[in-house]
């Protein structure tokens, strides 16, 4: 009997052996190499690929072009290094960086948002949190090197919940304004909020995270012009919306010399396809020179440190600068109008079947009616809810991979599943 058993176990463990070879993915190199984490790490790659093939439910690019990027950077020996940009990429550092390239990013990108090459100042930053964590600490500075007094800070309820959070982290008094059913802040609110004895830190949202809505920012400085707040600083947070806004006829909605603003956040990762976080950070040599002096005498090569990380990837100013000089802006150009007019198209093809949807001008982020949650789930849609427009809520945003064709067959799915219910 006992024989009998280990027979039966043996070869229940060879099935399951040669079972788990024809399921695993690519299982010739790993059983070769007998490595058990490179097999993990192909079954997660397939997962993800698989995934991504429904990812139609967050801002982020997945047609990204950086072929050749990484032939380049291993056939150097470049992963063998620790490429660092700590410091301030306009001045020279002592540290293997890539701050060349991080200037010519930042070069090509700040006139694009009305900036000045000869006057302005900015940073690769991690991300849209990063740079709006900069725009806020950048303000609270020159205002407070300005008027001697702590500034009041100013963002809607709709606004990224980063700048909330990064308030709270950097002391400051925040004091959220109702948005309307657009998601825009309500300018009447503002101008009950607004306190004039303090110094004013608006945070204008460039696209609301939601619902994509765009802070009405004439109406907003209407106010701070009949109120007269002794100091006003003006940062955008247009994480999602600065990225495709340049390449398109309302690139005035970005260009601080139509619409005045003193910083700007863009996230790197959401329209321009990177694929790791990333962000630009954009203000002036005026602002920057209104920053609290605090010299770090390990980086003396480098003088003052303004900024609020000290190690920056080196990398990431390399994959930038390579789709730059791969016909960036072409591509963006071109993704900028697919993207608008598919958003506009997705929209149009809800209301045709009368299910209650919404965009705002100039937005790739389209809500509509929460739809029910095996749809919510199949596509990793996010909720939100406005009582004002039926209650809950669910968005999904047209990036470069999400077509006509992911989107027919979301539709097709929304329908079966309504006829279910
Ligand atoms: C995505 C987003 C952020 C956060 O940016 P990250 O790059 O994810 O840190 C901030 N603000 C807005 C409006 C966003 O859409």
């Amino acid at each position: 009997m006992m024989i009998m058993k280990k027979k039966i176990c043996v070869s229940v463990a060879v099935f399951a052996l040669a079972f788990s070879a024809i399921t695993s993915f690519s299982s010739v190199v790993y059983a070769k190499n007998n490595d058990p984490a490179l097999a993990r790490l192909e079954q997660y790659a397939a997962a993800i690929n698989e995934q991504s093939k429904r990812s139609i439910g967050y801002p982020v690019n997945h047609n990204i072009c950086l072929d050749g990027f990484y032939e380049w950077y291993t056939k150097n020996h470049l992963d063998k290094l620790m490429i660092n940009n700590a410091g301030d990429p306009m001045k020279s550092s002592a540290l293997l960086n890539s701050a060349t390239f991080e200037r010519e990013v930042l070069e090509h990108f700040a006139p694009k948002y009305g900036f000045d090459k000869e006057t302005f100042w900015g940073i690769l930053s991690f991300s849209g949190t990063d740079g709006n964590d900069h725009g806020i600490y950048f303000g609270r500075n020159y205002l407070e090197t300005t008027t001697n007094m702590k500034p009041i800070v100013y963002v809607s309820k709709e606004a990224h919940y980063s700048n909330m959070r990064l308030c709270h982290l950097q002391n400051l008094e925040v004091r959220l304004i109702d948005a309307d059913e657009h998601g825009r802040m309500i300018p009447e609110a503002f101008e009950k909020a607004l306190e004039p004895s303090r110094p004013a830190l608006v945070v204008y949202a460039m696209g609301t995270t939601f619902k994509g809505g765009v802070d009405d920012q004439a109406a907003l400085n209407a106010i701070l012009e009949k109120k007269k707040p002794v100091a006003v600083y003006r940062h955008v947070d247009a994480a999602l919306f600065g990225g495709y806004l340049p390449f398109t006829e309302m690139k005035d909605m970005v260009n601080r010399n139509v619409n005045y603003f003193d910083s700007i956040a863009v996230s790197g990762h959401k329209f321009f396809g990177m694929d790791e976080p990333a962000g630009l950070f954009l203000t002036t040599k005026e602002v920057l020179s209104k920053q609290r002096s605090f010299a770090a005498e390990y980086l003396s090569l480098n003088g003052d440190m303004p900024m609020i990380n000290c190690s920056r990837s080196g990398i990431t100013p390399l994959k930038f600068w390579w789709l730059i000089n791969h016909d960036g802006d072409k591509h963006w150009t071109n993704d900028a109008k697919n993207m608008l007019e598919t958003a506009k198209w997705f929209d149009a093809q809800l209301k045709a079947f009368n299910y209650p949807s919404f965009i705002e001008p100039n937005s790739n982020t389209i809500y509509f009616k929460r739809p029910p949650e095996e749809i919510m789930t199949k596509y990793g849609l996010a909720g939100g809810s406005d009582e004002r427009l039926g209650g809950k809520l669910a968005h999904l945003i047209v990036m470069q991979h999400v077509d006509k064709k992911k989107l027919q067959s979301f539709i097709d799915d929304l329908k079966a599943s309504l006829k279910k219910e």
